[in-house]
């Protein structure tokens, strides 16, 4: 009697093992694109790959360009293998044949990240500042699109004359929700005060954010621009899934970057890269980790 409850028993775990493996989430196959960028991308790439790899969702390779200046013709990605591309590159043009893997895997419904200084890149490109939707520097102004930005509940374009792209002094700032209902949002705050960092404003571009996240108020005292800019969202393009963040200025090492240390970069980055991929998150939002009056750091991206 009490063999045959064990053999019971013992299939019973087998068969509840057999299909845990079966459904287990297999990780995103995630491609970090870098190589040149007027930041410090021997950092950004490597903390990038951590963050992602840490929450045991992604499993990264990279993309490494050839250094500025040389001869780009042998930079050929192959995007098929993946579910996340990841861009941190701002420098010299990619191959012609690369742009178009990269538009047919775009606009195929692929999942993209757009992280910080990658929205500098290509200002002549016209698909690929529609895929960051707003961009800066690398001589954008009027001509790149209209200055977005929130006023009295919702976003406005403004096509006034001027620069396209500027930022103040590096300092702490409090990030406030546009939006609770989009699957990136949910259990994330209100608001929360994101680490020192560059706050973007003044981007312009084709302008067709499709969910706006997350907004902060760029102080004139910090020599900004007096406006409630755009940083975290989501960007109207066809049927693929971007996330688009102007937060996470790399610091001078991996072990001193303070920006990319704070738990609401890393918790925001993750689940916008979790959604880009898949249309879900299915990530659990750790407690405590992002409060409204001090940025909370996780040295160990983790
Ligand atoms: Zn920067």
């Amino acid at each position: 009697m009490k063999t045959k409850f064990f053999r019971k028993l013992m299939f019973v775990c087998a068969l509840v093992g057999l299909v845990s493996v079966v459904f287990a989430k297999k990780p995103i196959k995630t491609l970090i694109i870098t190589g040149q960028n007027n930041h410090n991308w021997q950092v950004s790439h490597v903390v990038l790959k951590q963050i992602l790899e840490n929450s045991g969702r992604f499993v990264v390779d990279y993309a490494i360009s050839p250094a500025q200046g040389k001869d780009m013709s042998s930079f050929l990605i192959d995007f098929t293998p993946y579910g996340l591309v990841v861009l941190d590159y701002n420098g010299d043009a990619w191959p012609e044949e690369t742009n178009k893997r990269f538009l047919s895997y775009v606009q195929n419904g692929g999942g993209v990240v757009v992280y910080h200084a990658a929205d500098n890149a290509f200002s002549q490109w016209k698909e690929f500042n529609e895929i960051c939707a707003l961009g800066g520097w690398e001589g954008r102004n009027e001509k790149s699109g209209p200055w977005v930005y929130w006023v009295d509940g919702k976003l406005i374009k403004d096509s006034s004359p001027g620069v396209g792209g500027s930022h103040g002094q590096q300092h702490e700032y409090v990030l406030t929700a546009r939006t609770s209902e989009h699957p990136i949002m949910k259990g994330l705050p209100h608001e929360w005060k994101h680490a020192k960092d560059e706050l973007y404003d003044r981007m312009r571009g084709p302008g067709n954010i499709k969910d706006l996240l997350y907004t902060a108020y760029s102080d004139k005292a910090t020599g900004g621009s007096g406006r409630e800019e755009p940083l975290i969202f989501t960007v109207d393009y066809g049927k693929a899934r971007i996330f688009h963040t102007m937060l996470g200025h790399a610091g001078p090492t991996v072990e001193d970057s303070p920006s990319m240390q704070c738990a609401g970069f890393q918790i925001t980055l993750l689940r916008g890269a979790e959604w880009a991929a898949t249309g879900k998150v299915t990530q659990k939002v750790p407690k405590d980790m992002m409060l409204k009056d001090k940025s909370v750091s996780l040295p160990q991206y983790k």
